[in-house]
């Protein structure tokens, strides 16, 4: 069990070298074009879905791989060291694939999970509200039902893949009891009464959308409720537990790349008559980012297997790795962006796009605030 956290297996080096592999041929050439574009490569991620990638945690009699969030990091990282924006959008498709596998019944999962495994269908993780972002249980969509139906109204704010997708998970409110009175449903891209807002302009993550979704007496089948009514905030919060993890395995994989950048652009640049790895006080900069991003990997490797293995601390570790993760994977790109002097921030040598890409991993999937209040809690309840 130990071994695990320290070394992999050759499984597990088999799935990363294919990711690895992925992301060099098919994301890693494109990623400034589709950044610069706004391009969402739909094509790509269904190559990737091809390979496994649309459905790698979910079963495999509906079409996933059946792996596990070791496997799943393993893959986000690489994948991550071509582009984190496409990444972290497979990475969001897998979480909602794996909620629909997981909470959905036969004929949900016989219904959506073939399509989503192999991403003819694209999905969307629908929670956070205009007035409801870090207080997720505050949510005011009202789901109402109607016979053999629900009807939906209201807003969801910076919906990843929003109008693209084709599968909305979305979080309503089926009565006021906070939390309690959370349900999840499945919304199709074609349900009456839904509408999408105007492509937000972000930083970064240019290569995926990120709308409003817009439910104005939005009508669904009472057949594409996910789990039972209340449900909803255990079926939203169980999602995000391995989504923190790929997240954080984003950032890992694209610090990792700007760091192998830095280490090529510093051999070759000069300064006062030297290379810049001749500096030793750069020297002990590039160790400090390795070691960094090291200490990251592990510790994200080791809430991936507590994950896989459900053990009862799982969902602190995984917002203890997120938290953690995504900070270093920052601090590190960003470290890359200044060892690269002024050409760090043109846009041509790569580096600004991954800083710009990783600072929204410190913001979403639970804020890094949000990460230490969820570990704070618990070691005051466990006091
Ligand atoms: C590009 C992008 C893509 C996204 N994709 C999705 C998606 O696909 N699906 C989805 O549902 N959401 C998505 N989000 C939303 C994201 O999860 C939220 O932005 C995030 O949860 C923070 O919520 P907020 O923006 O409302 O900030 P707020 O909740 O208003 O927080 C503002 C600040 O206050 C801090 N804060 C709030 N409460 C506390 C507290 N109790 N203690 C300490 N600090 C606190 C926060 O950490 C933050 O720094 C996305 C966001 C972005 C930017």
């Amino acid at each position: 069990m130990l071994s695990q956290f320290f070394a992999l297996n050759d499984d597990h080096r088999a799935i990363a070298d294919m990711a690895q592999t992925f992301a060099r041929e098919k994301i890693a050439p494109h990623a400034l074009d589709w950044d610069e574009r706004k391009h969402f490569p739909v094509d790509v991620l269904r190559e990737a879905a091809a390979l496994g990638m649309g459905g790698i945690y979910t079963g495999e009699d509906i079409g996933g791989s059946g792996l596990t969030r070791l496997d799943a990091v393993l893959i986000f990282e690489a994948l991550a060291g071509g582009c984190p924006a496409v990444a972290a959008y497979l990475s969001i498709h897998n979480m909602a694939t794996w909620m629909i596998d997981r909470f959905g019944d036969a004929a949900q999962r016989g219904k959506w999970g073939p399509g989503l495994t192999c991403m003819d269908l694209l999905a969307s993780y629908c929670l956070t509200e205009p007035s409801a972002g870090s207080d997720a249980a505050a949510i005011k969509m009202k789901a109402r039902r109607d016979g053999d139906f629900y009807v939906l109204n209201g807003v969801k704010q910076f919906i990843s893949g929003a109008g693209a997708s084709d599968v909305y998970i979305v979080m309503a409110r089926t009565s006021d009891d906070g939390a309690r009175g959370m349900t999840a449903f499945v919304v199709e891209k074609d349900a009456p009464g839904l509408s999408f807002g105007a492509n937000e302009r972000k930083m970064g993550w240019n290569a995926q959308p990120t709308r409003q979704v817009i439910c104005d007496d939005c009508r669904i089948p009472a057949a594409n409720r996910l789990g039972e009514e209340g449900q909803g905030f255990k079926i939203a919060m169980a999602g995000l537990d391995g989504g923190r993890l790929n997240i954080a395995a984003c950032s890992l994989g694209g610090a990792a790349a700007a760091l192998d950048k830095t280490l090529a652009y510093m051999g070759e640049r000069q300064a006062f008559g030297k290379k810049l790895n001749d500096f030793q006080a750069l020297q002990f900069r590039l160790a400090d980012m390795a070691i960094d991003l090291e200490a990251a990997r592990t510790f994200l490797w080791r809430a991936a297997s507590a994950l896989d293995a459900k053990t009862p601390d799982a969902t602190q570790l995984c917002a203890m790795a997120k938290k953690f993760v995504t900070d270093a994977g920052f601090a590190v790109a960003n470290d890359a962006l200044q060892l690269h002097g002024g050409y760090g921030y043109l846009a041509d040598y790569g580096v600004e796009k991954i800083v710009r890409d990783l600072r929204v991993h410190q913001i979403l999937e639970g804020s890094n605030e949000i990460m230490r209040l969820i570990v704070a809690r618990r070691l005051i309840e466990q006091k």
